[in-house]
């Protein structure tokens, strides 16, 4: 069966292109898929656009938009297993966490199913008792949804559930390494009963199938989740048309730990911080920051602990984390891990590609830590998105929100310390998208997700995550018209 969706049918590129899609834990063949080109996804933008200015969908009432939205959210938790075991190929992570990103991807198309209702719109008193007016929520329109690698479901359902909610029509555009679950999303989206062209997929590059999605005067909004570089691309692509952009790039977020904190939470959380998924996470704890007094300990027990992290494939059981998602990506940590060593840093355990049964076929690079890191180097300030940890030390709560804010980038981090007036002033303090205080990790999509700085602007989930998806009109009616009379006729006569 072909694997691009355009206007409700499924079919092949048109110049008849395909990509091997292989599993980076082992190499192994996990399918073949069809490679759109830039032609294609104009097509797709086209059956889109159709679907937007004459189908039923922005104008089906919210209420049954968020229903369909709930039965979508009933077949993702009938094939939970499939789509997991889909996921874990396409990315090399364990299964048991893609389990975990399915139930997420469940609640977060239940939420948004549940957000979305009939509005009567907000009043206004406007001070006249002759005019009616109402503020409503409309959809912005076409959609160009693109998405990563790393979470490729999840990504995806942060975007897909809150642009139908709010009525748009979109193009899907996956990470061309990644697309067994978009393809399977796009197959209950049409068992659900979304009407043809709402739901739009194209798998391919991103120079190619996804180009127009950027610069194509039919697409109204751009949201993109990926690399800061592709990221500043598409908005300035975007900027000749004036489309709303939302963009959820990269971070370097800041693992704050002060000698007060609970020890053995705040080791637990440094590890699973940084080393879940390999790395492969936005919101990676990959900068630690520990208070001077502190930093022996804490740091001798996160490497002892680093260092017996089993790698493995997604069915492996024994293993705790997977490969990196691609050679070349691989390379790129294994560069950046040179340039700190070279800068200064001290390797503290891992910076060697691993080997042994079941890992030499897979792109595996073992959790990494370079310690006695400084403010200005490039390991500090640039992501590697792969499991390296950087360790700076602090003295005090100021030079710990100095160092914190210190990159371009917002997205997240934490504070561990057993002083909540200290938590509660540092968090404020912090220039992040999201702060967790004595914890890491745990979102829910009641929250907003989203960057400060160069992370990104706009929000996805939460209440400003369907905002994202919607226009905003004023609408007053005059219900007692009569003439003005500002530009009235003089009906003086003329002087002769
Ligand atoms: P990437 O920027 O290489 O690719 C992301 C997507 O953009 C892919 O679908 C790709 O094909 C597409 N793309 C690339 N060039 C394009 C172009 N010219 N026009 C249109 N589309 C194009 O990123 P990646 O390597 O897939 O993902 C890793 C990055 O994503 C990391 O930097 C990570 O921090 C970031 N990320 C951020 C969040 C967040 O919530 N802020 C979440 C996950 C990942």
């Amino acid at each position: 069966m072909p694997d691009l969706y355009i206007d409700g049918e499924w079919r092949g590129a048109l110049d008849g292109r395909t990509r091997e899609i292989r599993c980076p834990a082992d190499g192994s063949l996990v399918g073949v898929v069809d490679e759109a080109g830039g032609k294609d996804t104009v097509e797709a933008i086209a059956a889109a656009r159709r679907a937007f200015d004459s189908g039923p969908w922005p104008r089906t009432p919210p209420a049954e938009r968020g229903d369909l939205l709930l039965r979508v959210a009933g077949l993702l938790a009938r094939d939970k297993a499939a789509l997991a075991r889909a996921e874990s190929l396409d990315t090399g992570k364990r299964l048991v966490e893609s389990a975990y990103d399915i139930d997420d991807i469940v609640n977060c198309f239940r939420y948004f199913g549940r957000l979305v209702g009939d509005e009567a719109g907000r009043v206004v008193d406007t001070g006249r008792a002759d005019v009616d007016s109402r503020v409503v929520h409309e959809p912005v329109g076409v959609c160009a949804l693109i998405t990563p690698w790393n979470y490729p479901l999840l990504q995806t359902a942060w975007k897909v559930a809150p642009a139908l909610a709010a009525g748009n029509t979109f193009v899907l555009k996956p990470s061309e390494l990644t697309p067994h679950t978009a393809i399977h999303l796009t197959r209950l989206l049409a068992e659900a009963g979304l009407p043809p062209g709402v739901g739009n997929l194209v798998l391919g590059a991103g120079p190619e199938a996804g180009a127009p999605l950027g610069d194509h005067p039919d697409v109204d909004l751009v949201s993109f989740t990926g690399g800061l570089r592709t990221g500043r691309g598409l908005m300035a692509a975007a900027a000749g048309t004036v489309k709303k952009v939302a963009l959820e790039l990269g971070g370097k977020n800041p693992n704050i730990v002060f000698a007060d904190a609970d020890f053995d939470t705040a080791v637990d959380m440094a590890l699973t911080a940084v080393f879940l998924h390999s790395g492969q996470v936005c919101s990676a704890g990959a900068r630690l920051l520990v208070q001077d007094a502190l930093h022996d300990r804490l740091v001798d027990e996160i490497v002892r602990r680093a260092a017996e992290i089993r790698l493995g494939g997604p069915f492996d059981e024994r293993a705790q984390t997977g490969p990196l998602i691609s050679a070349a990506h691989r390379s790129k940590v294994e560069a950046y891990v040179a340039r700190g060593l070279a800068e200064g840093a001290v390797l503290r355990c891992g910076g060697e590609r691993p080997s042994g049964p079941g890992l030499d076929e897979g792109f595996y690079y073992p959790p990494t830590v370079l310690d006695e890191c400084a403010a200005g180097m490039s390991v500090v300030q640039e992501e590697s998105f792969g499991p390296v940890l950087t360790v700076e030390r602090f003295t005090d709560e100021a030079e710990a929100v100095r160092l914190a804010n210190g990159t371009v980038y917002g997205l997240a981090g934490a504070v561990f310390t057993a002083d909540e007036a200290k938590a509660a002033r540092v968090a404020a303090r912090l220039r992040l998208g999201t702060v967790w205080i004595n914890d890491y990790h745990p979102y829910v999509p009641q929250a907003e997700w989203g960057g400060f700085k160069q992370s990104g602007f706009g929000r996805e989930l939460g209440p400003s995550g369907l905002a994202e998806y919607q226009e905003v009109k004023h609408i007053w009616r005059n219900t007692d018209p009569s003439p003005q009379g500002w530009f009235a006729q003089d009906r003086s006569p003329s002087p002769s």
